[in-house]
């Protein structure tokens, strides 16, 4: 426990001074003692203390208007992606303010953006895809419920870095995001009869290619990739 505190509290010394920080360390020097409710598993781990107390500058911003989808994204990256902290809205104005916010600019590391929210108190996602698509450093993950061929297509035109097709469950969803953090993009496999973006088929264990779309009366076998992301910086990422 000793060894735990003193690790917990190293970085924190760096911290202090800047805008009454000290408050921040006070408190989290008796986190430990408290209980955690949505971490019934970990919430005794040193690992996912650690994991807490590591800098809220690795964010993930999630919107999504269905709270269920923002709460289960959250945990996800709270359990599952360590060093990430996740930041979640079910309203496009408020996650276009927080995005916005030049101090948060630099701190954002992923947004997933549900393609298809309504339009609360004047924003739009709209908006926000604006914003994301001028600012190129936030790169943006798109969420949507309708996995067409013409929606693969406005994704890819926005320059969104992968697409993760709902409904999906969190350890899709988990798989999905640790590839795009690594990579900066995650492109995928399309039905070139369908237009849809094939998850979780059954893929040839050699090309890692889905060997036909399981789309209820189609089951094409022509497959084609569909890339996410610019392409030059899927050309330029060796940087891993
Ligand atoms: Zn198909």
């Amino acid at each position: 426990m000793d060894n735990e505190k003193d690790r917990k509290e190293k970085p924190l010394g760096g911290e202090k001074g800047k805008d009454g920080r000290s408050r921040s360390s006070r408190r989290r020097r008796g986190a430990r003692h408290r209980h955690r409710k949505t971490r019934p598993e970990a919430a005794d781990s040193p690992e996912s203390q650690d994991r807490k107390q590591q800098s809220k500058a690795n964010m993930i911003v999630l919107v999504d208007d269905d709270p269920a989808y923002v709460e289960m994204e959250s945990l996800a990256v709270v359990h599952y992606l360590t060093g990430f902290n996740p930041m979640g809205f079910t309203q496009p104005s408020r996650a276009l303010n927080y995005i916005t916010n030049p101090r948060n600019a630099s701190r954002i590391r992923l947004v997933l953006l549900d393609l298809e929210m309504p339009r609360v108190d004047g924003h739009t996602v709209q908006e926000i895809l604006q914003i994301l698509k001028q600012s190129r450093d936030i790169p943006v993950a798109i969420v949507s419920a309708h996995n067409t061929a013409e929606n693969i297509e406005r994704i890819q035109n926005l320059g969104a870095v992968g697409f993760l097709p709902k409904a999906f469950t969190m350890e899709v969803f988990v798989r999905f995001v640790k590839e795009v953090l690594r990579n900066g993009h995650l492109n995928g496999w399309q039905c070139a009869a369908c237009g849809r973006l094939l998850t979780g088929d059954l893929v040839d264990m050699l090309t890692m290619r889905p060997i036909k779309c399981s789309s209820s009366g189609c089951g094409s076998s022509d497959i084609r990739q569909a890339f996410f992301g610019s392409q030059q910086d899927a050309a330029d990422s060796g940087q891993s």
